[in-house]
């Protein structure tokens, strides 16, 4: 007997045609997540199979709820595919349960198996109801369901099924760059889209000295939150400040935001092609702020034709707080320190922006030259799940 764990792919399945890169990518995860935890893993196109020690158990299972592509599952005994051996295993995993109805349900792909699914469904049934006491049947409604799966070398005895993240594994829909601020809103819009099973790098827009070298540490907090679920996460830190003052000077007051977020949505376009990302992905939620109208959106989505992924644009704050106390970046969040954005916000941002004022506006701007000095300025840090010393490079 041996206590394995088994994984359902779920939502992956009904993909045929992409299945096996999905779970090839899936495997990738899995395999890089537990590496130091000395496990073996086995697969087949329905499911995964992981032996582990007793000793690495826990931390296993822990490590699991951070893998996307997990749909479900369970912590079985693996025995020999033989009646008597099955029949054992029932009767020692019932004895630590505590159930009063119950049913046993047998899938059977061994064939060369003497009995059906059926007829040995019934006969575990009989062995259930001998060895307990006050026990009854009930299909439909059962506290406790005894799980058999009988394969060609071996059988699986479980009687419980537990959550995965859900979602497709990271990666399978290549990069996306995040639009990443110490807020509340982007790292759950970034975890969202990873579940997806978009690759995240992250991007932050810094307007030193405006800004404090603590925002920065708390938007590296909160990619080290993001890089659970995927292994590492580059940050891009973009020095924003000659752009922003540039703006706050040769602008109106009443458009400075809106033009600020059209430079920031350009630079994230030439990150993307520079970085080979598929998508911008930010935390913005439709009517939040003036800069997040639908009119508001459409100007300054205006600058790039790559898509914008805004993964809550439909949820209200407190939905999106809900997600964010559960992944654990809302206490990172609202960690005080100033942003660009409202070191420089205007009293009366415009609601209604229109696309001629923004142009107007920007023909006073030298903005071209500023925005290749900021991508030539930008750099990175990469940025682990562990708490550690991040490495620093330019791009
Ligand atoms: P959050 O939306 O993350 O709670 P916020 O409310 O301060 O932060 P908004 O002003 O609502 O940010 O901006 C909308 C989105 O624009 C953010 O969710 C984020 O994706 C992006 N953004 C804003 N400021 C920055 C920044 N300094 N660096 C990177 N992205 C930013
Ligand atoms: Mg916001």
């Amino acid at each position: 007997m041996e206590k394995v764990i088994l994984i359902k792919y779920g939502e992956l399945t009904t993909k045929k045609k992409n299945r096996s890169y999905f779970v090839k990518a899936l495997l990738d995860r899995i395999s890089s997540q537990l590496k130091n935890l000395n496990v073996q893993i086995q697969r087949d196109l329905s499911r995964m199979l992981i032996r582990v020690d007793e000793e690495h158990f826990s931390q296993v299972l822990e490590k699991l709820q951070t893998i996307f592509g997990i749909h479900a599952y369970n912590i079985a005994y693996k025995v020999l595919p033989i009646e008597e051996e099955i029949t054992e295993m029932v009767k020692e995993v019932i004895k630590s349960e505590d159930f009063d109805t119950f049913k046993v349900e047998v899938k059977r792909s061994n064939k060369a198996f003497p009995l059906t699914s059926q007829e040995f469904a019934k006969v575990l049934g009989g062995v259930v109801l001998k060895n307990s006491e006050n026990k009854r049947v009930d299909v439909h409604h059962p506290t406790l369901t005894i799980h058999v799966e009988i394969r060609d070398k071996e059988a699986f005895i479980y009687t419980n099924s537990y959550k995965g993240l859900g979602g497709y594994p990271t990666g399978v829909q290549g990069t996306g760059l995040l639009m990443l601020s110490g807020g509340i809103d982007s790292p759950v819009a970034g975890y969202l889209a990873q579940k997806r099973g978009i690759k995240l790098e992250a991007v932050y827009f810094e307007a030193l000295p405006h800004t404090s070298l603590e925002a920065r540490e708390k938007v590296i907090s909160l990619a080290r939150v993001l890089a659970k679920y995927q292994g590492d996460v580059k940050l891009h830190v973009v020095p924003f400040t000659k752009i922003q003052e540039e703006i706050y000077k040769n602008g109106k007051p009443d458009y400075t935001i809106t033009i600020m977020r059209r430079m920031m949505y350009r630079i994230m376009e030439r990150l993307c092609k520079k970085q080979k990302a598929k998508c911008i992905i930010n935390g913005e939620s439709i009517g939040q702020v003036a800069s997040q109208t639908l009119s508001s959106m459409k100007v300054i989505n205006a600058v790039t034709n790559f898509p914008v992924i805004r993964p809550v644009a439909c949820l209200d704050k407190l939905e999106i707080m809900d997600i964010a106390r559960d992944i654990g970046t809302y206490d990172i969040s609202i960690l005080p320190y100033e942003d660009c954005c409202t070191v420089f916000v205007p009293k009366h941002p415009v609601i209604n922006p229109t696309l001629d004022t923004c142009l107007a506006i920007e023909k006073n701007l030298n903005f071209e030259k500023l925005l290749d000095e900021v991508v030539e300025n930008t750099f990175v840090i990469k940025v682990g799940c562990e708490e550690q010393e991040e490495f620093k490079a330019f791009l």
